[in-house]
């Protein structure tokens, strides 16, 4: 279920993008081949004494040609939107300026519980420099060194203190579907064309005053959510179009769901954006589907969907596994045939494969295809076992894990795909030497 949300916000070079990476550590995994993802990280899953929750870094948020007042300010305002904690950090060794103030009376109105952070306390000495900022009027500074880690402890010992527990929705959500992508691609008409006559129940979240909206409907006796319905719903705010405001929601968005819908617009093709978008999807372990929509504006020929495949292909290369589904929010052509699609992505996302099954199909594998050698040493592979699922994650025990060659893992994993449906979702190969 979605966890509670912290946002920092201060001024430029207060020092929150190198706090944001401090608390978040080594949470941010590398996937080599989903491009661009690792940079320019504003989103995060975090944890504090056994206190999971996501921490935003509301400094990467950019309205272009804004001046440097309109610029704090969207960002105080998405930091209320969003999180439930907000963390306002200034800077120790100048002082509190205008700009903290400006901050801090946006914050003071927004009823949320906000936390005063002054970095760059790197020595004793300077600990006196935080009492200036009780004028912000927003309770106890607490003094941080970003340089040197200092002092992060009792910060994140408060910031637990005034964090809501996890949100608990009562109700039987079904599966938990999203739609993600660029603003324009159509997310917002597929929602409403999907949804259509269907019986909708609009559920608010309940004990959080976030505008998280889902709506639940019923497919063939199947009940569905739609994460984060009003995230797709415009509100006129100012940095509603931003990339990295659209990249934050969609990531918060996968973070709820089971199954993520990758939104493509046909008319525009693929953008560098929607790869960044999709390989957060990918990377988060959730099923995926790629939605081509906007079918109906373009001028087909006989292999005009083969190549639009060809090239989503190309262009996503870690999402072999997702499934292509053309359609129109305008004609609703094929909009009938997604439930059923989500429903199957979902099943293989938690599919279980009993020992006995993967390794048959595993030893078949190993003597069709011998494993590699590396001077004299040959992989040996013992045996195989699924230890979770969502997405399946498999262990392989071996003689020596170095000897697993990238081209052989793929090899069994291909053959694994081959034995056993896991259209729509990643599978995660582990290896282990046996003990
Ligand atoms: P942001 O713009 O608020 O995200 O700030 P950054 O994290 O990019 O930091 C701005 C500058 O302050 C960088 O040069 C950091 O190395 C430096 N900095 C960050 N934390 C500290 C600190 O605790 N002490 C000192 N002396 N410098 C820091
Ligand atoms: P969102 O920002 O991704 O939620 O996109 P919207 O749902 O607001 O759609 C953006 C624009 O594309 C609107 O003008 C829609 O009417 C149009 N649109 C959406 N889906 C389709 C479609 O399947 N075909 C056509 N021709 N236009 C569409």
């Amino acid at each position: 279920m979605s966890q509670p949300v912290v946002a920092i916000v201060g001024h430029p070079n207060v020092g929150k993008s190198t706090i944001f990476n401090r608390i978040v550590g080594q949470r941010i995994s590398i996937v080599e081949d989903t491009p661009g993802v690792t940079r320019d990280r504003i989103y995060a899953h975090a944890d504090w004494l056994d206190h999971k929750f996501s921490l935003i870094d509301t400094g990467g948020i950019e309205i272009s040609n804004a001046p440097f007042v309109k610029q704090i300010t969207a960002q105080a305002e998405v930091a209320i939107d969003e999180a439930d904690v907000i963390i306002l950090m200034v800077n120790g060794k100048e002082g509190v300026t205008d700009g903290d103030d400006h901050i801090a009376r946006i914050l003071y109105h927004s009823n949320k519980p906000v936390i005063v952070a002054v970095n760059k306390i790197d020595n004793l000495k300077q600990q006196s420099d935080i009492y200036d900022f009780y004028s912000l009027g927003l309770g106890d500074p607490y003094p941080i060194s970003g340089a040197h880690g200092k002092g992060l402890g009792d910060l994140l010992d408060q910031v637990i203190k005034v964090l809501p527990e996890d949100h608990h929705d009562n109700v039987n959500d079904g599966i938990k579907f999203s739609l993600i992508g660029r603003p324009n691609v159509g997310k917002s008409s597929l929602v409403n064309a999907i949804l259509g006559e269907k019986r909708v129940i609009v559920s608010k979240k309940a004990g959080t005053t976030r505008d998280a909206t889902n709506t639940h409907f019923v497919d063939h006796h199947q009940k569905y959510t739609i994460i984060d319905t009003a995230g797709l719903r415009k509100r006129g705010k100012v940095y509603e179009n931003t990339e990295k405001y659209s990249v934050l929601r969609a990531m918060r968005s996968i973070d709820d769901s089971d199954v993520v819908l990758v939104v493509l617009n046909a008319d525009e093709g693929i953008r560098e954006q929607d790869k960044k978008i999709a390989g957060y999807a990918h990377e988060a372990g959730k099923g995926i589907i790629i939605v081509v929509n906007k079918w109906d504006q373009v001028d087909k020929t006989s292999a005009t969907q083969r190549n639009f495949e060809g090239a989503i292909r190309y262009q996503f290369k870690y999402l072999t596994y997702a499934p292509i589904i053309f359609v129109s929010a305008l004609t609703k052509q094929r909009l009938n045939q997604l439930p059923k699609l989500i429903d199957k992505v979902y099943h293989n996302h938690e599919k279980r494969i009993t020992s006995s099954n993967l390794n048959d199909v595993m030893m078949d594998a190993i003597s069709m295809t011998p494993t590699p050698t590396s001077g004299t040493k040959r992989l040996r592979i013992y045996y195989a076992t699924q230890v979770a699922s969502a997405p399946p994650t498999i262990v392989i025990f071996v003689n020596d894990p170095t000897l697993m060659h990238f081209s052989y893992q793929r090899y069994l994993e291909n053959q694994f795909r081959k034995s056993f449906d896991f259209t729509g979702t990643p599978l995660k190969l582990i290896t282990r030497s046996r003990k």
